[in-house]
């Protein structure tokens, strides 16, 4: 028995309790919650009631590590409960109104709206929700139905033999920063399952090694990531009341031409908003700041006027995967499926996944149900799940965007200009297959950029470490850290010349400080991490790592 490449904080040699379920979901996600609920009712019509299906989630409360936009295409709910709305589906408002509004640096802005939105951002028929508030609801039909959901367990090394997945060890609690045991202890258990399902989010720590290990993404473009920030604000109602079902994507300002991505404003209800910035992690300046990015988005005045008398709840942070239908790993294998972000089930172009996400739980219960019926759950028999795929409407809109991403990689003129073609060459666009790359082989040195930090202050703009307050984010102060610089000295003596050390840059908490005065390195405030992953995918040198802490560790997301 081994475990798959990737490292682990749990203490080696020690005795643990194992727990045998029959299908084991890793992550309470919604592709994960939709693939527990189908699986269990496909599990009774079948005659296996006795089935277990366990949930297990590093957050401390369902949702607390769940955050998106999120503006929801109702295909996917739709299919797993035809009855949603009388079963009480959390809805913050439905879509009334959309349009692209182009800022531009001057502080003036264009509005494309009604016949003039871009067809991809066209949303009438969508839902804006709270996806927070979605997984907790899911959890709770998945447990009406016999589902065991625990959150609080973290999920820290796969277990294997040889290359199959038997299951997953959870993580110790009790250690201390020196690796040493504390009083408190807690050796994690083996869950053992003879299928696993791997739905932790975008750049999910296990699914990164078992790609790797398995060769899932040979032949596959590298998958490509946005960092999202996101506020929840509270506003006047008479501006809110506006605004209740808007849906407002930007673009320009103040990225401009210069990088993919742009800036979302939802209105859910008469006083909150919803409000956010993305930005592709392939961005060439070594001081790429995507929350400074977010506050810039704050200061133009077509968003400042929005804010005027509000305030922020929440803040947080999360990448997203991209790279679309070419950047997607196999996904399956000997006892395991890959479902949602974690194998990229995204639509980059009308940046919408949940219902992706939903479908992809579904059309993975299919598969594995028929594996625990026949009790073959070899790699032959999971395969069914990557040939559902490929039959399904999910695999039929990916396709129609299969290069949407990929086109921008020549800058926004040249992107815009391919996806025009895309559109009306059912996702071809100039060549059938571009190619990808990997976000942190993009980045230029440090002598080339041009990025600096905004100007905060006490009122919309607040610094990382004023907003990271608001995201709740908590961790036991006294364990090694989980985020692993894998090789210290780099830093030092390349990174600094070379890229200016952007990690003080990129991590939208604030994580990495590099004081001038120490020449020793880089300080890491671990307890501040919101586990949004971007150190692991945007560090020029794949030097950054970032493992699970101990469970219940990290962000405290309520209504994102
Ligand atoms: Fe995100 Fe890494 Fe910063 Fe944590 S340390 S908030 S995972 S960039």
């Amino acid at each position: 028995m081994s475990t798959a490449p990737g490292r682990s904080l749990n203490a080696p040699d020690v005795e643990r309790d194992e727990l045998e379920v029959d299908l084991l979901l890793v992550g309470a996600g919604p592709a994960n919650l939709a693939c527990a609920i189908h699986a269990r009712r496909l599990l009774i019509e079948r005659g296996k009631e006795d089935a277990t299906v366990l949930v297990i989630d590093k957050a401390e409360e369902i949702g607390h590590h769940t955050l998106s936009g999120a503006v929801m295409n109702p295909r996917g709910i739709s299919e797993l409960f035809e009855d949603w709305r009388e079963r009480g589906f959390p809805v913050e408002s439905e879509v009334t109104d959309d349009a692209l509004v182009v800022l531009r640096g001057n502080g003036k802005h264009t509005r494309l709206g009604g016949i003039f939105t871009p067809p991809q951002l066209k949303n009438h028929g969508n839902l804006i929700v709270s996806l927070n508030r979605v997984v907790r609801w899911l959890a709770a039909q998945a447990e009406e139905l016999g589902v065991e959901v625990y959150p609080g367990f973290a999920a820290s090394e796969v277990l294997m033999d040889g290359e199959r997945v038997t299951g997953v060890q959870t993580r110790d609690s009790g250690l201390a920063a020196d690796g040493s045991r504390k009083a408190n202890f807690e050796p994690g258990m083996d869950v053992r399952a003879p299928l696993t399902v791997f739905g932790e989010g975008p750049r999910g720590h296990l699914a990164k090694g078992l790609i790797r290990r398995l060769g899932l993404d040979e032949g596959r473009n590298p998958q490509t990531f946005g960092t999202g920030i996101k506020e929840l604000w509270e506003v006047p109602a008479e501006r809110g009341r506006e605004l209740v079902g808007t849906v407002l994507h930007t673009a320009g300002h103040p990225l401009g031409t210069d990088g993919y991505g742009g800036g979302w404003i939802y209105g859910l209800d008469e006083e909150r908003l919803s409000l956010g910035f993305v930005v592709g992690l392939d961005h060439h300046d070594a001081a790429l700041d995507p929350h400074g990015l977010f506050v810039r988005f704050k200061q133009h005045p077509f968003v400042a006027r929005l804010l005027e008398g509000g305030k922020v709840l929440r803040y947080g942070a999360k990448t997203v995967p991209e790279g679309g239908l070419f950047a997607m790993p196999r996904l399956s294998g000997d006892g395991f499926c890959l479902v949602g972000d974690t194998a990229g089930f995204l639509n980059a172009s009308t940046l919408k996944g949940v219902h992706l996400a939903i479908k992809s739980g579904m059309l993975a219960a299919e598969a594995l149900v028929d594996a625990l019926v026949t009790g073959d759950s070899s790699a032959g028999a999971t395969a069914r799940y990557d040939e559902l795929f490929e039959a399904s409407w999910a695999h039929e809109e990916l396709s129609r965007v299969r290069n949407w991403r990929q086109a921008f990689d020549s800058g926004l003129v040249a992107g815009m200009l391919d996806a025009g073609i895309q559109m009306v060459t059912g996702g071809r666009g100039l060549v059938e297959r571009r190619p990808g790359h990997a976000d942190h082989t993009t980045m230029r040195p440090v002598s080339e950029s041009r990025m600096t930090a905004p100007a905060f202050d006490d009122g919309a703009c607040m610094d990382k470490l004023t907003d990271v307050y608001h995201s709740g984010a908590v961790h036991e102060e006294d364990q090694p850290s989980h985020l692993l610089i894998l090789d210290p000295a780099l830093c030092v003596e390349r990174c600094t010349a070379e890229y200016g050390n952007p990690c003080r840059h990129f991590c939208p908490a604030a994580v990495y400080e590099w004081p001038e005065e120490d020449a020793e390195g880089v300080r890491i405030s671990a307890s501040n991490c919101v586990h949004c992953k971007t150190c692991d995918i945007a560090d020029p040198y794949e030097n950054i790592e970032w493992v699970v802490p101990e469970g219940g560790g990290g962000p405290k997301y309520v209504d994102m």
